[in-house]
């Protein structure tokens, strides 16, 4: 029997519509491209996202077609998600940082037919268009005071469009099952491939993510994410904060520390989103400044893991609460946030620290297993690690246009090639990526509790941990870090930091020394530079491993073997 309620879709410019009804005056605040604030309110927002798109239409902009984006956190920005989605169009945010051919490549695979882009990023238009002729536009995200001195074929700016236009548009009724925008993974192997957005998946993803226990959003919030709206629709805030009523403060280009904490103090800032190397900068700003926040109190933190020597500043020195959350692009991207439970208020402050610092526990509408190698469960102990799968309501099925085939396990579960444990209370901590997994003797080490060791050392800012080829264990640890200025840490003194606070046998056969790591278009450790770069790597002569790795493999537990 059916229920007797209505079957209204859940679609993106729903979202757009009910900020303009209920929360109309509510600011959006952007630091712009071309220099000034920009501030106006989501009534105004809706308005001009209505008039681009009538323009979209004008240029003949179908159901299901691409539109392309090269931009930063920004109010135009924030127009496209809802214009080209509310039209039934696909909002492809691509991400500027990719290599020039993964470029190329990501917007004639997804066939944009138009691409929109902010001024900083001009140069690299002009060199990407030649290699996309299937681009019938390319739009300029100004006006034309600012527009580019760019050879470009059909150049067009922004604010001509919109001024062509009128605000007396409708948004037609979408079937919630189809896609609305479109995010390429950064193609750490092979390809980057498209995850392919549903208006449904990303409403319910808002939704969800605006609970107390994830983002804890509401309309006395002030939001500004950091995370760009290029990398995984900026973890679902552009979403998220109108739904709720939320300020938006969108900052642009500037996400080095003085900009963003001006911008944090400003405008009030009570909530962000970022990975952990953007709150590197951070902090190292206040500390060197003396400053602390007025209104900033929670922030979630993501992408890769946060080690918890920063949790642990950013709570005590600046009163930060800070969320670890854990997901991917093809999980739209939160899966799971770190936020205790009631019963926690009775353990020791350690534990709970201890379980703060765990990637966290699954949101409704996500369901998690660990399994090892040949696929079989494994219990959700806390201990045993295994391979991460998923499912769920906004979790990929596939990639766009079917690339990499049937990628989902029996069952209908996503492999994440994520390695991790799971608690009786299904708090996740992942480990490692199941390709930066260190084989030891058969056994595995955490890269990732490797690293939060190191960067726990008070004159280390950021340390990588890889797996290079031993004669005699397969795989052993090597440190790579990057000490503050001025420090004269030396190899073994850092070696020593590990005594007593991992098992013997993982503590890093070698330490190398930079000056800077290398990051990924997402702001994560390149690993897998770093394979290449240290490949030739030498081992000392006699390793302390060498030495006593026999007797503590002794220690070793035995579930852990792969
Ligand atoms: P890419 O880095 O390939 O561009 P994603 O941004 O989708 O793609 O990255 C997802 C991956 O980032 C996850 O599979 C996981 O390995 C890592 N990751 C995300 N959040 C965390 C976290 N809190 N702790 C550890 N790893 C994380």
């Amino acid at each position: 029997m059916d229920g007797l309620m209505m079957r209204i879709p859940l679609s993106v410019p729903e979202l757009i519509r009910h900020a303009d009804r209920c929360h109309g005056d509510t600011e959006v605040v952007s630091r712009t491209i071309e220099g000034p604030i920009h501030r106006y309110t989501y009534r105004e927002a809706h308005r001009r996202a209505r008039r681009l798109a009538r323009a979209l239409l004008r240029r003949k902009v179908g159901r299901g077609e691409r539109i392309g984006t090269l931009a930063w956190n920004g109010y135009r920005h924030f127009e496209l998600y809802y214009s080209v989605s509310g039209i039934g169009a696909v909002v492809h945010t691509i991400n500027p940082r990719l290599f020039a051919d993964q470029l190329a490549y990501i917007v004639n695979h997804a066939d944009d037919q138009l691409v929109f882009f902010d001024l900083s990023f001009t140069t690299l238009v002009e060199k990407l268009a030649p290699r996309c002729p299937g681009v019938a536009a390319w739009v300029a995200m100004t006006d034309a005071a600012h527009r580019p001195a760019a050879t470009l074929p059909n150049l067009v700016c922004y604010e001509d469009l919109l001024a062509a236009e009128d605000d007396d548009y409708e948004w037609p009724d979408l079937d919630e099952t189809s896609a609305c925008a479109l995010c390429y993974t950064s193609g750490t192997t092979g390809n980057p491939r498209g995850v392919l957005y549903s208006h449904r998946s990303t409403v319910l993803h808002a939704l969800t993510t605006c609970l107390p226990d994830v983002l804890n959003l509401g309309a006395q919030s002030v939001v500004l994410p950091i995370v760009p709206m290029f990398h995984v629709n900026a973890w679902g805030l552009p979403y998220a904060a109108p739904l709720v009523g939320a300020k938006l403060v969108l900052p642009g280009a500037a996400l080095d520390g003085k900009s963003l904490y001006a911008l944090f103090e400003d405008e009030g800032v009570t909530h962000s989103a970022g990975v952990p190397t953007v709150w590197l900068g951070m902090i190292d700003y206040l500390k060197a400044n003396g400053l602390r926040f007025s209104t900033f109190r929670e922030t979630i933190i993501g992408g890769s893991a946060c080690p918890p020597a920063m949790m642990r500043t950013l709570r005590e020195d600046f009163g930060v609460d800070v969320k670890h959350g854990w997901g991917m692009t093809e999980t739209s991207p939160i899966a799971t946030a770190g936020v205790l439970k009631r019963k926690h208020a009775k353990v020791a402050e350690v534990d709970r620290t201890a379980i703060r610092e765990k990637q966290g526990r699954p949101l409704f509408g996500v369901e998690m297993k660990i399994v090892d190698a040949d696929g079989r469960e494994l219990p959700h102990d806390g201990t045993r690690p295994g391979n991460v799968l998923v499912r769920g309501s906004w979790v990929a099925t596939g990639y766009f246009r079917g690339e990499g085939g049937d990628v989902l396990a029996s069952g209908g579960w996503f492999p994440t090639g994520d390695v991790g444990t799971v608690d009786p209370d299904q708090y996740l901590q992942i480990t490692d990526r199941s390709k930066d997994v260190i084989k030891s003797g058969g056994e595995w080490i955490s890269s990732i509790e490797l690293e939060n060791i190191a960067f726990s050392h008070p004159e280390v800012t950021e340390a990588a941990v890889i797996g290079l080829p031993h004669p005699k264990w397969d795989e052993r640890p090597l440190l790579i870090a990057v000490r503050k200025a001025g420090s004269t840490l030396d190899r073994n003194a850092l070696l020593a930091w590990f005594d007593g606070r991992t098992a013997r046998w993982w503590i890093p056969d070698d330490v190398v020394f930079v000056d800077e790591l290398p990051h990924t278009a997402t702001g994560k450790l390149s690993k897998r530079t770093l394979r290449e770069r240290f490949r030739d790597h030498r081992w000392p002569a006699s390793t302390r491993t060498a030495e006593e790795a026999a007797d503590a493999r002794a220690d070793q537990p035995r579930d852990m073997r792969a």
